[in-house]
């Protein structure tokens, strides 16, 4: 066996290698290394999730952002950007319309928008959880005070995604004007840990300036944190952002390291994203047969979709909450898999065939 496929071997019985280790594992992709990493990765997914799929509404609910992140097509010196948000009305009437679709996971997604105060934020939230109290509410906000993650956690929601972006603080500062830090960021998910919240990472795969080191600190940072959720897919450049002209990431990497995540950390929940289904045709079918076990369709209103833009041609902009689901639906069962009405809360405990 080569160095490279030795080490996934390992690394699906040990559940942990070092830095230096994933480095190798990272430069020495191969398209063999990739499919023997899926399989294994495959086969111990099912052994937490067995076929089934779990869906959660993702509800883009404002564009506006104080944040100024270079990769970013909402960052707020992008003046082309056309900038909305939604109202609480709106929101909690997008949830009602995703219940009756089969959603039991909201995601609410935005910029930093100031809009969004704790009292603002927490009445949608407490509002939503009261109508539908089988779901889970889950917040991707941003960088926001311990005090305000603790305050919408008493409000009622139950996740929170905060992508750490890179795991390497010199990567994090080419990637982000000064007035952002890496510190802060790791604050948020540390702070958000402790208040209880199941908490999601990530990053983008092939984002400028990025490294396989880069790439080694970020599955050794996802080994130590074992986030409930990780949300990776590649980097796509917006024409209106300083990394505008840089080239994308790779279908096949982001497929490696969904792969490699699933081993590191058999239970976490794994979208196959937007952003991989935008750079391939079959991104999210491939995600899946690498080791994802989640989707995020849209249920923003269409009328909004255009303009929640973080990279260039985005998928799914002109079809309705339902058309996605039902397209999905499909497209998830031909790769083998089935789409579930289900909060999708991470197993912490292998399913013995029970699903
Ligand atoms: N304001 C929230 C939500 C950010 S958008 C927050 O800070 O968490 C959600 C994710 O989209 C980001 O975390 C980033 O990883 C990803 N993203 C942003 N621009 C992107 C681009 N050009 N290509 C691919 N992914 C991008």
């Amino acid at each position: 066996m080569s160095d490279v496929l030795s080490l996934i071997d390992r690394l699906s019985r040990d559940r942990s290698l070092t830095e230096e280790e994933y480095e190798v594992l990272v430069s020495g992709y191969t398209p063999e290394a990739a499919s023997f990493a899926a399989s294994l990765a495959s086969s111990v997914r099912r052994e937490y999730y067995g076929d089934e799929v779990f869906m959660r509404g993702l509800m883009e609910i404002s564009n506006y952002c104080r944040n100024d992140c270079f990769y970013c097509g909402i960052r707020r010196s992008n003046r082309s950007c056309s900038r909305y948000r939604l109202t609480p009305s709106e929101i909690i009437s997008c949830a009602s319309k995703g219940y009756g679709l089969g959603f039991r996971t909201f995601v609410l997604q935005g910029g930093e928008d100031p809009y969004y105060t704790d009292d603002v934020l927490c009445s949608i939230v407490s509002s939503i959880k009261s109508m539908h109290p089988d779901c889970a509410v889950t917040l991707s906000m941003g960088e926001r005070s311990y005090e305000s993650y603790a305050a919408l956690f008493s409000a009622g929601a139950d996740r929170y995604l905060l992508r750490h972006e890179t795991a390497s603080a010199p990567h994090y500062a080419k990637l982000h004007p000064s007035s952002m830090s890496f510190e802060n960021r790791m604050r948020c998910l540390k702070d958000l840990r402790s208040i209880g919240y199941q908490v999601g990472c990530g990053f983008m795969v092939g984002s400028p300036y990025q490294t396989p080191s880069d790439l080694a600190s970020d599955l050794k940072f996802i080994e130590t944190f074992r986030p409930d959720m990780c949300g990776i897919g590649p980097f796509i450049p917006h024409k209106d952002t300083p990394f505008g002209s840089e080239s994308r990431g790779s279908a096949e990497m982001t497929c490696y390291l969904l792969s490699l995540i699933r081993l590191i950390f058999p239970p976490v929940l794994l979208p196959a994203t937007t952003a991989l289904g935008t750079i391939d045709p079959l991104g999210r079918e491939k995600g899946l047969k690498a080791g994802a076990n989640v989707v995020m369709p849209n249920l923003s209103p269409v009328e909004v979709r255009e303009k929640y833009t973080l990279y260039d041609n985005k998928i799914c902009t002109g079809e309705e909450a339902s058309e996605c689901v039902s397209c999905l639906s499909s497209r998830i069962k031909n790769a083998g898999y089935r789409l579930v009405t289900d909060r999708g809360d991470i197993r912490k405990e292998k399913i013995n065939g029970k699903v």
